[in-house]
């Protein structure tokens, strides 16, 4: 046995790990597979021998030795049959029982030779030495994996019988000793060898099969974790797209509270934030082209006497009525009607002189004469009137909206100052101061 083989077969059977320790309880549940076939060939030979020996041995011991033999094959048989639903430590035990009930089945066979085949007896000893060939090729062969077993069994029944042989005196004998002694080491040698083969192709064998459900969980977990991303993926898709709706959703609800913070409650145009503002943006852009904005401020008469004479809430659906006129009233896309502050409207107009402004404000005047509210306590007419100021500038460049506003209120105050129902109109000037001009009604 070389030191290479020898080296193998230690770490085989030493190696602390899992594999080897598979593979080291692999080993006889492999081998006990032979059960019963071992049972049936003892029986058989055991009788066929026995019926050889019938005439030589002593009745007696040959029933005791065909008993003792054919027990020893039975419980190989009884453990493979029980060793399937075995603990571990079971089947450890059942392991070292199955060697020994080997080796002593060896011890069976040396005895028969030398108790049912005496030196004169060619036909028997020849018989049972050809049994006992057999018997060790066969042990060699299918108990290879049980090493510790089939070394025990070919010295056991060998190595008496060599040296019985040997001590004999007889050449013929004698040779068949020397024989046996070249026959025992070889077979030794085959079931090392084989042992060792058998051992590391199981090892590699489970090996590659825990490589292989290492494999599997692998290629589960990058499934499980490729199913997490697509879920994953779906799940912020989906958020996306609720945060999409929902940035739409509160883009319209900004719009919408936009457009009601610009908007007048009572009467629907646009209120005096949204006049500001858009006052301002003209202004910049008037002042830029430098071309004439124009503004006409209109505030109703006597109104307060029209609420005290027809209730408030006719006076706000006058106011409502307005409203709805003076948008009317509007032609261009930039012009913007607004409520100035209770019963006073704003009309601002972009690009438009003051000539241009005093014709828009006339034709609101007229409007609302033809609208023809009426307005018993009214001073000036039966129906409800309004005054107008009227005033455009080019803005300049170190002056203010405001100024604007000075303007038209001024002219508006004119207005008023002259009896009511009428519009006066400031001058077109530069910035410059105001420039009261006719009156117009
Ligand atoms: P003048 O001809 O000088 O403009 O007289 P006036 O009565 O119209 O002006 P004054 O400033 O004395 O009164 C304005 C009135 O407008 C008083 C107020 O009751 C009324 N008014 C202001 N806002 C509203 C409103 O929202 N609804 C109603 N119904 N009336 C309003
Ligand atoms: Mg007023
Ligand atoms: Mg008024």
């Amino acid at each position: 046995m070389s030191g290479g083989l020898l080296g193998e077969l230690l770490d085989i059977y030493t190696r602390d790990d899992a594999l080897y320790a598979r593979a080291r309880r692999w080993r006889f549940d492999a081998v006990v597979q032979h059960g019963p076939t071992d049972a049936f060939g003892n029986l058989v030979i055991s009788i066929v021998l026995a019926a050889i020996f019938a005439g030589d041995a002593d009745r007696s011991a040959l029933v005791a030795w065909l008993v003792a033999i054919n027990a020893l094959s039975l419980l190989r048989l009884v453990i493979y049959f029980a060793h399937a639903r075995a603990s571990p430590a079971a089947r450890a035990r059942m392991q070292t029982l199955f060697s020994l009930s080997l080796v002593a089945h060896a011890s069976m066979w040396a005895t028969a030779f030398f108790l049912f085949a005496p030196a004169d007896s060619i036909t028997n000893r020849s018989a049972v030495l050809i049994w006992l060939a057999g018997c060790a090729a066969w042990v060699v062969s299918a108990y290879t994996l049980l090493l510790e077993a089939v070394l025990g069994f070919l010295a056991v029944q060998l190595v008496p019988l060599a040296v019985a042989l040997m001590l004999s005196g007889d050449r013929f004998w004698q040779l068949v000793a020397i024989a046996i002694g070249i026959f025992l080491p070889t077979m030794a040698m085959v079931a090392v060898r084989n042992n060792a083969l058998l051992m590391r192709g199981a090892i590699t064998a489970f090996e590659k099969e825990q490589l292989a459900e290492a494999l599997e969980r692998e290629k589960s977990a990058v499934e499980t974790l490729n199913a997490n991303l697509e879920a994953d993926l779906e799940r912020r898709e989906q958020i996306e797209a609720e945060l999409r709706e929902a940035m739409a959703r509160a883009e319209r609800l900004t719009n919408t509270l936009e457009r009601l913070s610009s908007l007048d409650g009572l009467t629907g145009i646009a209120n005096r934030r949204r006049f500001d503002q858009t006052l301002a943006r003209e202004w910049s852009r008037a002042q830029r082209s430098q071309q004439p904005l124009a503004l006409i401020l209109c505030d109703l008469d006597y109104f307060k006497q029209y609420n005290d004479h027809y209730g408030h809430q006719a006076g706000d659906a006058c106011l409502r009525q307005l409203a709805q006129l003076l948008e009317r009233s509007l032609r261009r896309g930039g012009d913007l009607a607004a409520r100035y502050g209770g019963e006073e409207f704003a009309i601002l107009l972009p690009n438009t002189d003051v000539d241009q402004a005093t014709a828009v404000a006339e034709n609101i005047r007229e409007a609302l004469q033809q609208l023809g509210l009426p307005h018993e306590s009214s001073l000036v007419a039966q129906v409800l009137t309004a005054s107008f100021g009227v005033a455009a500038l080019v803005p300049g460049n170190d002056n203010a909206p405001e100024l604007l506003i000075e303007h038209a209120d001024k002219a508006l105050y004119a207005a008023k100052a002259a009896g009511r129902d009428r519009i006066q109109r400031a001058g077109a000037a530069r910035g410059g101061p105001l420039q009261p001009d006719n009156l117009l009604h």
